[in-house]
């Protein structure tokens, strides 16, 4: 900005000298070249005044910068950048890397007409390379260059990428996207911009080059609400990317108009649901043993009025981390593969139905008093005799450390109080929503199929039935079919 102050100073420094030399020169020949001369660079003006709205990646010999993050290294920053660690050093001056404070800023060579501060961001769902390149308004190939993809689909959401952000230079603000029909003259009149800068921010040859649902910038100068590609939708938001092995996950839909909605995530089927006008909230569990990786998000909406839009984006899954218990010992009626597929499928049969009422609210509190022992974690990789079950733990295990009380941790309805061969005796409660919570080998029960229970109610006590080797609660959290972490619903108010 100073610079392009300083620039406009000197230009109308050198127009005032022209015009004195006009008025002061009397040969007519002479004056039309100056008058020239000095219309010429007025056009120069203007045009140096427009190209400073868009990026200036300055001089060739600025490198991109590196701020040290806690928990970086010399060879990790060098890796991720693909350089040697020594040149990383002697670049920036650097005698002893193990001194390296977090905060330093670091210059990085060989990343060709990259300039600023090198960030990392997490890709928000409904976003594209495209829409990236445009919104930084930087060069697709060296985004994909600098964040070493094959292919402009790697831009997952969820995936951490490194984003160039100039110091001077604010990232751009979303607009609604074209509608069809719509040109982007209508487009930028209704959003009170000008056509052709929004063409040239947004890299459309021109105002004839924009796609419909496409996503477009403007400067930041005021807030447009962000949108995305779905013309009736407002917003489509995924919580806590990328999505974790073992977590729950809230999809949530802004819109204003009544949306038929169906979505998928890696094949299995959300169910939406509505409290208020123009929101949708659907809640889905990720397994434990998910493959870290992509995985392909695909979202229909049929809006009442009118016509169906597919939207599909690769959503990355990343690994929880989950450890190995030491290894178990049980009788072999226990491990039998057909005993086990029979009582999955009587229990995926109870916690099949997505009842559209939510009944809890808020936190979920902890289904045994204090004080609380965990003999058991969620997601432990287990081997049951020798190998003859590799399996993951899928609830947490409380041993006896208070009394043999077991509460409800939230209000909902018994749908299970029986007898179960691996579960042992066996209750299940329904939240709505498709939100289910499990308690194992129960010694007795103290509630019955049908009841309405409320949170911190009494519901059975501990004991030692079916798949157990001592007095312990196994109790689980299932959303959308799917064991999640019962630890995280202790922490944090879902939806
Ligand atoms: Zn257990």
């Amino acid at each position: 900005m100073v610079n392009f102050m300083v620039r406009n100073f000197f230009i109308r420094k050198i127009l005032l000298v022209c015009k004195v030399l006009v008025k002061g020169n009397h040969l007519s020949r002479h004056k039309r070249a100056i008058t020239l001369l000095s219309k010429t660079l007025l056009s120069v003006t203007i045009l140096i005044n427009f190209i400073s709205i868009v990026p200036v990646h300055a001089q060739q010999d600025e490198l991109p910068v590196y701020v040290v993050q806690s928990g970086d290294t010399l060879s990790s920053i060098a890796l991720r950048f693909n350089i040697i660690p020594d040149e990383l050093a002697s670049i920036n001056g650097i005698d002893d890397p193990n001194l390296l404070a977090i905060g330093t800023r670091l210059k990085i060579p060989g990343l060709e007409g990259i300039t600023g501060i090198l960030t990392t961001q997490v890709v928000p769902f409904g976003t594209t390379l495209n829409s990236l390149s445009r919104q930084n308004r930087l060069d697709k190939n060296a985004l994909i260059k600098l964040n070493k993809f094959t292919s402009p689909a790697e831009a997952f959401a969820g995936i951490k990428m490194v984003i160039p952000i100039e110091d001077d230079t604010p990232a751009l603000n979303p607009i609604a996207p074209l509608a069809s029909g719509q040109s982007l003259l209508e487009l930028s009149a209704i959003n009170q911009s000008n056509p052709w800068i929004l063409s040239y921010l947004n890299s459309i040859d021109g105002t004839w080059d924009a796609l419909p649902y496409e996503l477009l910038y403007r400067l930041p100068d005021d807030q447009a609400q962000m949108t995305t590609a779905l013309p009736d939708v407002l917003n489509i938001e995924i919580d806590s990317l990328p999505l974790v092995q073992g977590e729950t996950v809230v999809i949530r839909i802004n819109t204003n108009d009544t949306l038929n909605i169906k979505a998928e995530v890696a094949g299995k089927s959300l169910h939406f649901f509505s409290e208020t006008t123009n929101e949708y909230i659907a809640l889905h569990g990720i397994s434990a043993i998910a493959e870290p990786g992509a995985f392909p998000f695909n979202l229909q909406v049929t809006p009442e009025s009118g016509q169906t839009y597919e939207f599909e984006q690769w959503v990355l899954v990343a690994p929880g981390f989950y450890d190995n218990d030491p290894e178990i010992y049980v009788d072999s009626k226990y491990v039998d593969a057909d005993t086990i597929a029979i009582e999955m499928e009587t229990y995926e049969n109870i916690i099949s139905p997505t009842t559209p009422t939510r009944l809890w609210d808020g936190q979920f509190s902890p289904p045994v008093g204090e004080p609380i022992c965990i003999r058991g974690w969620f997601g432990n990789r287990r081997s049951y005799n020798d190998g003859a079950l590799l399996y993951y733990h899928t609830g947490i295990d409380y041993g006896v450390c208070a009394d043999l009380n077991i509460y409800a941790p939230a209000k909902g309805i018994v749908v299970y109080a029986d007898e179960l061969i691996i579960r042992g005796n066996a209750i299940i409660i329904n939240h709505g929503w498709g939100v289910y919570t499990g308690y194992w080998h129960l010694s007795e029960f103290q509630v019955s199929v049908g009841d309405e229970v409320e949170p911190g109610q009494l519901i059975a006590l501990v004991g030692n039935t079916g798949r157990s080797t001592g007095p312990h609660l196994h109790c689980e959290v299932r959303v959308n079919g799917t064991a999640v972490n019962p630890l995280t619903w202790l922490g944090k108010t879902f939806p």
